[in-house]
């Protein structure tokens, strides 16, 4: 007996066979190139700090027993890298998650109502120097996201912390939020810094700042803006930029609205 080869009778099938297989090793590739270029940016980060305390340490060692001044001095200043470190290392993990999260939240409901007056309320007490305030237009506190709340949360004091961090005389955060057709628009708005066309380009990508050395002194370390893209993405949602130099930016985020049969649906699947 005769072992027989199936017949491929349309060529173009085979065709494309090829091209989805070509396509999956393209993609396969870059998700490795990206993976290695995480590593290396993710040591590159860890260095600094890591050298700051070794810098510490060996003062420590020479003077550190005379000097009280010196003991004091490279205990504090080790003391603030390691948290500085531990902050660092848990936005790593945030953004690692934030890359999975409609694995771990696919049915998540939130009313963004809710959690924008209470987000928008914390950060106004923890920073009573700024005037935080919020603007709604025309959106009804019932209207449903699909988000896990805890992540709206997270993405809406990324933003406000930042219009805090590159603010500049004006002490103002204002953030409005209002519903266009079936997309609901969250946007915080600052009258700070702002950010050049240049570097609008850059911001969302991983440990990308605008000025090492002065966002170093704020605490940034350039994964804020990652791990907000990152979240927003995840949900279906869209995140963008729209800033003028020296006059403030504007970070709008928008989700779809959903739809009553929608939430009958994610709530189906959630008891499920
Ligand atoms: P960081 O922790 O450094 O703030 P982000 O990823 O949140 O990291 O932001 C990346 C960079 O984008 C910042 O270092 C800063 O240069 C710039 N940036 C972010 N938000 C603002 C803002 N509201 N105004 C001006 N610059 C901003």
């Amino acid at each position: 007996s005769s072992v027989r080869i199936p017949e491929l009778h349309r060529n173009d099938e085979l065709e494309e066979l090829g091209l989805s297989f070509n396509r999956m090793l393209d993609r396969m590739q870059k998700y490795i190139e990206q993976q290695k270029q995480f590593v290396s940016d993710v040591s590159h980060e860890l260095r600094t700090p890591v050298a700051v305390i070794e810098g510490h340490l060996s003062m420590l060692k020479r003077w550190g027993k005379d000097d009280p001044q010196i003991l004091e001095e490279s205990i504090d200043a080790s003391i603030s890298e390691a948290e500085r470190m531990k902050h660092l290392i848990q936005e790593m993990l945030d953004l690692t998650r934030a890359e999975q999260i409609s694995v771990h939240y696919p049915n998540a409901i939130t009313e963004p109502m809710e959690v924008l007056t209470r987000v928008v309320g914390d950060m106004a007490m923890v920073h009573p120097d700024f005037e935080i305030h919020l603007e709604v237009s025309d959106l009804d506190p019932e209207t449903k996201i699909q988000i896990y709340q805890g992540h709206l949360e997270q993405l809406l004091i990324i933003l406000i912390d930042n219009g805090i961090k590159y603010s500049t005389d004006r002490k103002e955060i204002t953030v409005s939020a209002g519903q266009a057709g079936s997309e609901c628009q969250i946007v915080v708005q600052d009258y700070g810094e702002g950010i050049s066309d240049e570097d609008k380009k850059k911001i969302f990508n991983r440990f990308y700042r605008v000025d090492k050395a002065r966002t170093r002194e704020k605490g940034g370390n350039g994964l804020g803006l990652s791990i907000a893209q990152k979240l927003v993405e995840s949900y279906h949602g869209k995140i963008s930029v729209e800033s003028v130099l020296g006059q403030g930016s504007q970070f709008r985020i928008t989700f779809p609205v959903l739809s009553e049969s929608d939430v009958k649906r994610l709530k189906a699947r959630q008891a499920a």
